[in-house]
């Protein structure tokens, strides 16, 4: 597609919109001399062209974003890119958005260069997968990868010469970037001990993986308005957060006498935004786990029909959902599936083992007997390329080669066998990280912040490590307390979940307009069984006093408890 298809498709638009207008005024007719209406779009864009032209023709304005996708995808790009990697150029204007497509963000002016995220389904990769990102981080980016609050890697600092240079490097590793930015499906996560954990009642990998490569290969997938989370989680010992995503698979067991085969199913819940302060909320459909992905790309398709092109801030599922309800949501769905989705009382569903909040660190015992896991922290989600190489050794070594990252921007390296515990932690530790679960740097993350992102109002990375550095030591926490430290209100760390959370914020210090870093404090957020959205306790609190006033709630927490009282 380029500018043949774009001259196309805005005549089609011009004879759709003429032929709409006159039949709402009863012409029925386009009058003599208009052009004549085009084709109907055909394709695998067609679908979300449709969707704008529909929306044009109701008067609704399109966004910027919109308009750029419908003159070029950004999928189709990709000679551009190398130009411009040739040229030593970053891109301008829309090819922001278009670069995106391919896992490119422009950081600028936080950095002038690229940050790339990956795409992994379920978090996991291998020793050799990992080793080769390091070589690529090493020779084209900062030396360094962030693991994400989506089970992801991120490069960053890569020149404009090195783009192409990384997402080939990618792919000849067996990864890829492709569609994990801008408007798309992003990486799909998964339980991270899937296939490993003792509670499971599902192993979420091959359904992760399943989706995965079906967004890769279907182009109308990349048609969508906004964003779209999809998790998958085994009801394992470590959540995968899916009542944050837009689709969140959720394995349950059905109990016997409901009309439907007893066992394992995944329960369907839609409409994850904790950013716009909703979880996803139980459809009450439930889902063979074989069928994850046919349901999962109806429900996709029918969001590219609605789904909001006039207006970003209400573009996501949840306003589809909110305008449509379930039920009428649901029942677009079932026309794309050609085939009702099967529905279950809240009382066919068997209590769920809940996740343990420790689980992500330190040593535990695998289903598999005289196997274990070591979760490895990274403060917060950091690590170099000496130590990616290290872990991938150690994966290698000790391990069945496997590396598992978290939401909670940390990893696991699976199938250690009881006799090689304690060197694989010895190797840790040699790397300057650490299988200690500490109860503070368990619960702690933050996004980029304003060393990597324009939209950061503060340095959240730097002050989740001034808050662990000055709590530590100060604070004895008994139980877990996550501390969410998010830039803006784009909350990809989620504050509204953290038991803590941090927004950034600019914060005033005197009359004449002059502000420093800072954040607004919301407290009570909570996930799964907790699921809560966090309240704002205090607003604009400078970075620099962040640590302190975080030491003083959980003082406060710990004196004032009752008997097992969490902090939410
Ligand atoms: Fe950037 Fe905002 Fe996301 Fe943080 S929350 S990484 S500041 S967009």
């Amino acid at each position: 597609m380029g500018g043949d298809f774009s001259l196309d498709q805005k005549r089609y638009l011009e004879g759709f919109v003429s032929g709409a207008q006159a039949a709402r005024a009863g012409r029925g007719l386009a009058p003599a001399g208009a052009p004549a209406p085009a084709a109907e779009p055909t394709g695998p864009d067609a679908a979300s062209h449709r969707a704008m032209a529909r929306q044009e023709a109701e008067g609704r304005r399109l966004t910027p974003e919109e308009k750029a996708k419908r003159e070029e995808l950004g999928l189709d790009s990709y000679d551009k890119i190398k130009a411009y990697a040739r040229d030593g150029q970053f891109p301008k204007g829309q090819d922001m958005l278009r670069w995106k497509y391919h896992g490119l963000f422009y950081v600028a002016p936080a950095q002038d260069s690229y940050m790339c995220r990956l795409r992994i389904p379920g978090g996991i990769l291998t020793h050799w997968q990992l080793r080769g990102v390091a070589g690529i981080a090493e020779a084209h980016g900062g030396g360094y990868t962030d693991v994400t609050t989506r089970a992801n890697l991120q490069i960053r600092e890569i020149a404009a010469t090195a783009a192409v240079a990384v997402l080939e490097g990618l792919v000849d590793l067996g990864l890829t970037a492709k569609g994990s930015g801008a408007d798309n499906i992003r990486n799909v996560t998964g339980t991270p001990t899937a296939g490993i954990d003792p509670q499971e009642l599902l192993d979420t990998r091959p359904h992760a993986r399943e989706w995965h490569h079906y967004i890769l290969n279907a182009r109308d997938m990349y048609g969508l308005p906004r964003k779209f989370n999809v998790a998958f989680d085994g009801a394992g010992r470590i959540g995968a957060l899916e009542d944050t995503n837009d689709i969140g698979f959720q394995a349950i067991e059905v109990k016997d006498g409901f009309g439907v085969a007893p066992g394992v199913w995944y329960r369907l819940a839609l409409g994850g935004i904790t950013g716009h302060r909703d979880f996803a909320r139980d459809t009450g459909a439930i889902v063979r786990p074989e069928d994850a992905t046919r349901v999962a790309a109806a429900i996709v398709r029918v969001f590219i029909d609605t789904g909001d092109r006039s207006d970003r801030k209400k573009a996501r599922l949840k306003y589809v959902l909110d305008a449509m309800g379930f039920d009428g949501f649901l029942a677009k769905v079932e026309e794309k599936l050609g085939a009702p989705l099967t529905r279950v009382p809240a009382e066919a569903v068997a209590p769920r083992a809940e996740p343990d909040r420790l689980a992500h660190l330190g040593v535990h015992p695998q289903k598999q007997a005289g196997l274990s896991y070591l979760g490895v922290g990274l403060p917060v989600g950091r690590m170099s390329v000496s130590q990616m190489r290290g872990l991938a050794d150690i994966a290698a070594r000790h391990g069945d080669g496997d590396i598992r990252l978290t939401v909670w921007q940390n990893l696991l390296i699976s199938g250690i066998p009881d006799a090689a515990i304690e060197a694989a932690k010895a190797a840790v530790a040699a790397l300057g990280l650490s299988v200690e679960a500490s109860p503070l740097q368990a619960g702690l993350v933050a996004c980029t912040g304003s060393k990597g992102c324009r939209f950061a109002a503060a340095d959240t990375k730097g002050t989740a490590r001034a808050i662990q550095a000055h709590c530590e030591g100060r604070v004895t926490l008994d139980a877990p307390v996550n501390i969410h430290v998010t830039g803006c209100h784009n909350s990809c760390a989620q504050h509204y979940i953290g038991d803590i959370g941090l927004i950034g914020a600019r914060v005033p210090i005197n009359d004449d307009g002059d502000t420093v870093d800072g954040f607004h404090l919301l407290v009570g957020g909570g996930f799964g069984a907790d699921a809560a959205i966090a309240t704002e306790l205090k607003r604009d609190v400078k970075a620099e006093d962040a640590p302190r006033v975080v030491e003083g709630l959980l003082k406060a927490w710990l004196a004032h408890r009752e008997d097992g009282e969490t902090f939410a």
